[in-house]
Protein backbone atom coordinates (compact mmCIF):
# COMPACT_ATOMS: atom_id res chain seq x y z
CA UNK A 1 0.00 0.00 0.00
CA UNK A 2 2.51 2.75 -0.93
CA UNK A 3 0.79 5.54 -2.44
CA UNK A 4 3.88 7.42 -3.06
CA UNK A 5 5.01 4.58 -5.60
CA UNK A 6 2.15 4.50 -7.18
CA UNK A 7 1.45 8.46 -7.80
CA UNK A 8 4.73 8.15 -9.05
CA UNK A 9 3.66 4.99 -11.48
CA UNK A 10 0.37 7.14 -12.45
CA UNK A 11 2.86 9.95 -13.92
CA UNK A 12 4.38 7.93 -15.58
CA UNK A 13 1.59 6.60 -17.13
CA UNK A 14 0.25 10.11 -17.88
CA UNK A 15 3.67 11.04 -19.88
CA UNK A 16 3.80 7.69 -21.48
CA UNK A 17 3.55 8.18 -25.43
CA UNK A 18 4.97 4.17 -26.41
CA UNK A 19 1.93 3.29 -28.56
CA UNK A 20 2.06 6.46 -30.76
CA UNK A 21 5.61 6.17 -31.13
CA UNK A 22 4.98 2.38 -32.52
CA UNK A 23 2.54 4.20 -34.80
CA UNK A 24 -0.44 3.70 -33.00
CA UNK A 25 -3.57 6.73 -33.79
CA UNK A 26 -4.09 6.68 -29.74
CA UNK A 27 -6.28 10.02 -28.82
CA UNK A 28 -6.02 10.79 -25.03
CA UNK A 29 -3.34 10.24 -22.15
CA UNK A 30 -3.70 7.27 -20.03
CA UNK A 31 -6.95 6.57 -18.18
CA UNK A 32 -7.33 4.73 -14.90
CA UNK A 33 -8.20 5.56 -11.03
CA UNK A 34 -7.83 4.02 -7.52
CA UNK A 35 -5.60 3.72 -4.20
CA UNK A 36 -3.05 1.60 -3.44
CA UNK A 37 -5.57 0.36 -0.58
CA UNK A 38 -8.02 -0.69 -2.87
CA UNK A 39 -8.66 -4.52 -2.54
CA UNK A 40 -10.29 -5.02 -6.09
CA UNK A 41 -9.04 -4.50 -9.25
CA UNK A 42 -11.49 -3.85 -12.49
CA UNK A 43 -9.50 -4.52 -15.61
CA UNK A 44 -11.45 -3.51 -18.93
CA UNK A 45 -10.25 -3.67 -22.17
CA UNK A 46 -9.42 0.38 -23.23
CA UNK A 47 -11.10 3.84 -22.58
CA UNK A 48 -13.71 4.93 -24.74
CA UNK A 49 -14.68 8.12 -26.45
CA UNK A 50 -16.42 9.29 -23.22
CA UNK A 51 -14.06 8.55 -21.10
CA UNK A 52 -11.33 10.45 -23.02
CA UNK A 53 -13.55 13.19 -22.51
CA UNK A 54 -14.05 12.90 -18.33
CA UNK A 55 -10.38 11.29 -17.94
CA UNK A 56 -12.51 9.08 -15.17
CA UNK A 57 -12.87 4.68 -16.29
CA UNK A 58 -15.63 3.31 -17.17
CA UNK A 59 -18.35 6.83 -17.45
CA UNK A 60 -19.62 5.89 -20.67
CA UNK A 61 -23.09 3.99 -21.27
CA UNK A 62 -20.73 0.37 -21.04
CA UNK A 63 -19.31 1.99 -17.55
CA UNK A 64 -23.24 2.78 -16.41
CA UNK A 65 -24.15 -1.10 -17.13
CA UNK A 66 -21.23 -2.04 -15.20
CA UNK A 67 -21.48 -0.18 -12.34
CA UNK A 68 -25.54 -1.17 -12.44
CA UNK A 69 -24.12 -4.44 -12.28
CA UNK A 70 -21.87 -3.85 -9.23
CA UNK A 71 -24.52 -2.30 -7.55
CA UNK A 72 -26.67 -5.32 -7.73
CA UNK A 73 -23.76 -6.98 -5.60
CA UNK A 74 -23.69 -4.10 -3.59
CA UNK A 75 -20.86 -2.05 -4.61
CA UNK A 76 -22.21 1.47 -4.67
CA UNK A 77 -20.66 3.78 -7.52
CA UNK A 78 -19.50 6.61 -5.82
CA UNK A 79 -17.97 4.84 -3.01
CA UNK A 80 -16.41 2.20 -5.34
CA UNK A 81 -14.52 4.44 -7.23
CA UNK A 82 -13.18 6.14 -4.32
CA UNK A 83 -12.17 3.19 -2.57
CA UNK A 84 -11.31 0.60 -5.42
CA UNK A 85 -8.78 0.32 -8.68
CA UNK A 86 -9.81 0.53 -11.97
CA UNK A 87 -7.80 0.19 -15.22
CA UNK A 88 -7.47 -1.52 -18.07
CA UNK A 89 -5.26 -3.78 -20.78
CA UNK A 90 -4.34 -0.42 -22.50
CA UNK A 91 -5.11 2.57 -20.97
CA UNK A 92 -5.43 5.24 -23.57
CA UNK A 93 -7.92 5.81 -25.71
CA UNK A 94 -7.47 3.73 -29.03
CA UNK A 95 -9.87 5.63 -31.44
CA UNK A 96 -11.78 4.26 -33.74
CA UNK A 97 -12.07 0.98 -35.62
CA UNK A 98 -12.99 0.61 -39.36
CA UNK A 99 -16.80 -0.40 -38.27
CA UNK A 100 -18.71 2.77 -36.46
CA UNK A 101 -17.06 1.12 -33.03
CA UNK A 102 -14.10 1.86 -30.96
CA UNK A 103 -10.72 -0.10 -32.31
CA UNK A 104 -9.56 -3.13 -30.36
CA UNK A 105 -5.96 -2.79 -29.20
CA UNK A 106 -3.69 -4.83 -31.10
CA UNK A 107 -1.46 -7.30 -29.75
CA UNK A 108 1.31 -4.82 -29.54
CA UNK A 109 -0.37 -2.43 -28.30
CA UNK A 110 -1.73 -4.98 -25.22
CA UNK A 111 2.27 -5.89 -25.03
CA UNK A 112 3.43 -2.55 -24.92
CA UNK A 113 0.92 -1.58 -21.73
CA UNK A 114 1.07 -4.78 -19.83
CA UNK A 115 4.20 -3.43 -18.27
CA UNK A 116 1.87 -0.72 -16.37
CA UNK A 117 -0.35 -3.52 -14.89
CA UNK A 118 2.28 -5.71 -13.79
CA UNK A 119 3.40 -2.79 -11.48
CA UNK A 120 -0.59 -1.70 -10.41
CA UNK A 121 -0.52 -5.16 -9.53
CA UNK A 122 2.79 -5.23 -7.56
CA UNK A 123 1.46 -1.44 -5.80
CA UNK A 124 -2.17 -2.33 -5.47
CA UNK A 125 -2.05 -6.09 -4.03
CA UNK A 126 -5.91 -6.66 -4.54
CA UNK A 127 -7.28 -9.76 -3.45
CA UNK A 128 -9.69 -9.82 -6.17
CA UNK A 129 -9.65 -9.09 -9.77
CA UNK A 130 -12.78 -8.64 -12.24
CA UNK A 131 -12.16 -9.08 -15.67
CA UNK A 132 -14.43 -6.93 -17.85
CA UNK A 133 -14.56 -8.15 -21.26
CA UNK A 134 -12.93 -10.73 -23.56
CA UNK A 135 -9.54 -9.15 -23.85
CA UNK A 136 -8.87 -8.41 -20.20
CA UNK A 137 -10.64 -12.18 -19.70
CA UNK A 138 -8.04 -13.92 -21.99
CA UNK A 139 -5.20 -11.68 -20.69
CA UNK A 140 -5.66 -12.98 -17.15
CA UNK A 141 -7.58 -16.55 -17.67
CA UNK A 142 -6.85 -17.61 -20.66
CA UNK A 143 -8.99 -17.90 -23.83
CA UNK A 144 -12.36 -19.78 -22.81
CA UNK A 145 -16.20 -19.72 -23.71
CA UNK A 146 -17.77 -16.86 -21.52
CA UNK A 147 -20.55 -19.40 -21.15
CA UNK A 148 -17.55 -21.37 -18.98
CA UNK A 149 -16.16 -18.17 -17.22
CA UNK A 150 -18.63 -16.28 -16.42
CA UNK A 151 -20.33 -16.86 -12.55
CA UNK A 152 -17.42 -19.00 -11.79
CA UNK A 153 -14.59 -17.26 -9.26
CA UNK A 154 -11.24 -18.61 -10.35
CA UNK A 155 -7.83 -18.60 -7.82
CA UNK A 156 -5.04 -18.46 -10.09
CA UNK A 157 -1.34 -17.02 -8.21
CA UNK A 158 -3.21 -16.56 -4.55
CA UNK A 159 -5.58 -14.02 -6.33
CA UNK A 160 -9.16 -14.49 -7.16
CA UNK A 161 -11.05 -13.53 -10.86
CA UNK A 162 -14.48 -13.19 -11.57
CA UNK A 163 -14.63 -12.40 -15.11
CA UNK A 164 -17.76 -10.25 -16.33
CA UNK A 165 -18.55 -9.77 -19.89
CA UNK A 166 -18.00 -6.87 -21.87
CA UNK A 167 -20.76 -4.41 -20.97
CA UNK A 168 -21.14 -2.75 -24.00
CA UNK A 169 -24.73 -2.06 -26.11
CA UNK A 170 -22.25 -3.67 -28.56
CA UNK A 171 -21.96 -7.29 -27.12
CA UNK A 172 -24.69 -8.82 -28.58
CA UNK A 173 -23.70 -11.79 -26.02
CA UNK A 174 -25.55 -9.82 -23.11
CA UNK A 175 -28.82 -10.09 -24.71
CA UNK A 176 -29.52 -13.92 -25.01
CA UNK A 177 -31.26 -15.08 -21.65
CA UNK A 178 -28.33 -17.96 -20.56
CA UNK A 179 -25.94 -15.24 -20.50
CA UNK A 180 -28.14 -13.07 -18.26
CA UNK A 181 -28.67 -16.28 -15.68
CA UNK A 182 -24.53 -15.84 -16.32
CA UNK A 183 -24.68 -12.51 -15.36
CA UNK A 184 -26.66 -12.46 -12.50
CA UNK A 185 -24.92 -16.14 -10.93
CA UNK A 186 -21.67 -14.02 -11.35
CA UNK A 187 -23.11 -11.03 -9.67
CA UNK A 188 -24.20 -13.11 -6.75
CA UNK A 189 -21.13 -14.83 -6.47
CA UNK A 190 -19.45 -11.47 -6.13
CA UNK A 191 -22.00 -10.40 -3.60
CA UNK A 192 -21.09 -13.19 -1.68
CA UNK A 193 -16.99 -12.36 -1.84
CA UNK A 194 -17.81 -8.59 -0.55
CA UNK A 195 -19.22 -10.51 2.19
CA UNK A 196 -16.39 -13.21 3.08
CA UNK A 197 -13.57 -10.77 1.78
CA UNK A 198 -14.70 -7.55 3.59
CA UNK A 199 -14.44 -5.49 0.24
S1 LIG B 1 -1.91 2.50 -24.07
FE1 LIG B 1 -0.42 2.12 -22.44
S2 LIG B 1 1.56 1.76 -23.47
FE2 LIG B 1 0.15 2.70 -24.96
S3 LIG B 1 0.64 4.87 -24.81
FE3 LIG B 1 -1.10 4.49 -23.43
S4 LIG B 1 -0.20 4.10 -21.41
FE4 LIG B 1 1.44 3.92 -22.95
Amino acid sequence: MDEASLAKLHEEMRHCRRCLKAGYPITSGAIFSGPATATVMVVGQAPGVREKETGLPFSGPAGKRLFSWLAKAGFEEEEFRAMQYITAITRCYPGKGRSRGDRVPTAEERKLCAPFLVCELDLVQPGLIIPVGRVAIDHFLGRGKLADLIGVVFEKDGRLFLPLPHPSGANLWLNRPKSQALIRAALGRLRQLKKEMAL
